[in-house]
Formats: structure tokens, sequence, C-alpha cells
């Protein structure tokens, strides 16, 4: 797949901010009205913490 740069250090398919999942499946969190990167997330992620 291609290269993912992610951020978001908290997911256990972050590694120094590339992503290692097979795939992703981002989804809008607002379905009426896309328009901005913050109306998206990534339905993929899993916390590292093991009590989430
Ligand atoms: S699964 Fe999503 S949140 Fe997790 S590292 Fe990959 S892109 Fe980032």
């Amino acid at each position: 797949m291609n290269k993912i740069n992610c951020l978001v250090e908290e997911c256990v398919y972050n590694c120094n901010n590339d992503c290692e999942a097979n795939e992703i499946q981002v989804c809008s969190s607002n379905a009426g009205n896309v328009s901005h990167p913050d109306n998206t997330f990534c339905k993929t992620f899993s916390s590292k913490r093991s009590d989430k």
C-alpha cells in the first residue's frame, strides 16, 4: 500500500509516524458535511493502551 504518514502515536499500527497496517479505513465523522480534514477519521485506529 502507499506510504501513510500518521502522527497518531497512540495507535498500535504507528511506528515512528509510519502506519504499518495492511490497509486502513477512513470515514467521515460528519456524513452530512465533509469539508475539512477534521471531518474525517481513521476507523482502523486501535489504542496501544490495554485499558481502552
Ligand atoms: S491505523 Fe490509522 S491511526 Fe493507526 S497508524 Fe494507521 S493511519 Fe494512523
